[in-house]
């Protein structure tokens, strides 16, 4: 039988001065309205495994990027629930993005797990395109390219078991091989959407999210996240500042990290 696994979200950078425009498809009635975005990785831990799910980006990319409050790395912060970085077995990455990618370099004992259709997707003659190559940092593309030829990536189709207890599923959407990551806990199965849902306003009233590759599987991502975990407050959205707010901060780590359960 599977193991339960604890589950923490740790924040690590947000954007406030971001409007709903940027972020909500079609032509939102209240685009010009303030829509903060935060940025988080996702740990999940049993007696017998360390599973990250993403890995941030670093203060560096966030510098160059502009325009966004890097508050701790979430290297740190990993460390400070605890978790020794290099004992992390398995990295699950969502999808490509730049702000999923950018620690996969400092996790070399883990197994990376992704989706191969999101690896050919960034490989393929769109991957350059203007209104695609700037969600990517391609050094982290690049990395990946090689850490396959090294036999260290994982490459799914679809359904996956990461470790007992631990699932990656497929869903795209918003990437072609966008991936979100079921896990069994005490409190019941959690869903961490990463980026097949933003914000809990994506998921509970079916708002797509703006940057889409194909909308009717967007809506199809939507339902898996409600058939994934056991109860709707158990989808972890990837990007809401309300995720610190529904669940409660570890002590000593206010506004840095929460336990999901
Ligand atoms: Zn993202």
């Amino acid at each position: 039988m599977a193991e339960d696994f604890e589950v923490y979200a740790i924040k690590f950078a947000q954007r406030d001065a971001s409007v709903r425009g940027e972020h909500f498809y079609g032509h939102d009635p209240c685009a010009m309205e303030a829509c903060p975005i935060s940025y988080y990785v996702w740990l999940a831990v049993s007696d017998n495994h360390s599973v990250l799910v993403d890995a941030g980006y670093t203060p560096e990319t966030a510098a160059r990027r502009g325009n966004r409050d890097y508050l701790q790395s979430p290297m740190d912060t990993i460390r400070a629930l605890g978790v020794d970085p290099d004992r992390i077995d398995h990295l699950v990455i969502s999808h490509l993005h730049y702000d999923h990618t950018g620690h996969v370099s400092d996790f070399p004992q883990a197994e990376i797990v992704l989706q191969e259709s999101e690896m050919a997707f960034w490989t393929s003659r769109h991957a350059g395109r203007e209104q695609l190559a700037h969600f990517v940092e391609p050094s982290d593309v690049a990395y990946l390219v090689e850490q396959n030829f090294a036999g260290r990536v994982r490459m799914v189709d679809g359904v996956h078991e990461v470790v007992p207890g631990v699932t990656a599923h497929r869903v795209g959407g918003h990437t072609p091989g966008l991936q979100v990551v079921q896990v069994r806990t005490a409190a019941g199965r959690v869903v961490l959407a990463a980026d097949a849902a933003h914000f809990y306003e994506n998921v509970e009233r079916e708002k797509p999210y703006g940057v889409v590759t194909y909308l009717p599987t967007m809506y199809d991502a939507f339902d898996a996240l409600r058939a994934l975990s056991d109860r709707p407050e158990l989808i972890v959205p990837g990007h809401d500042p309300l995720v610190l707010q529904r669940f409660p901060a570890v002590p000593g780590l206010e506004g840095l990290a929460i336990r999901i359960a």
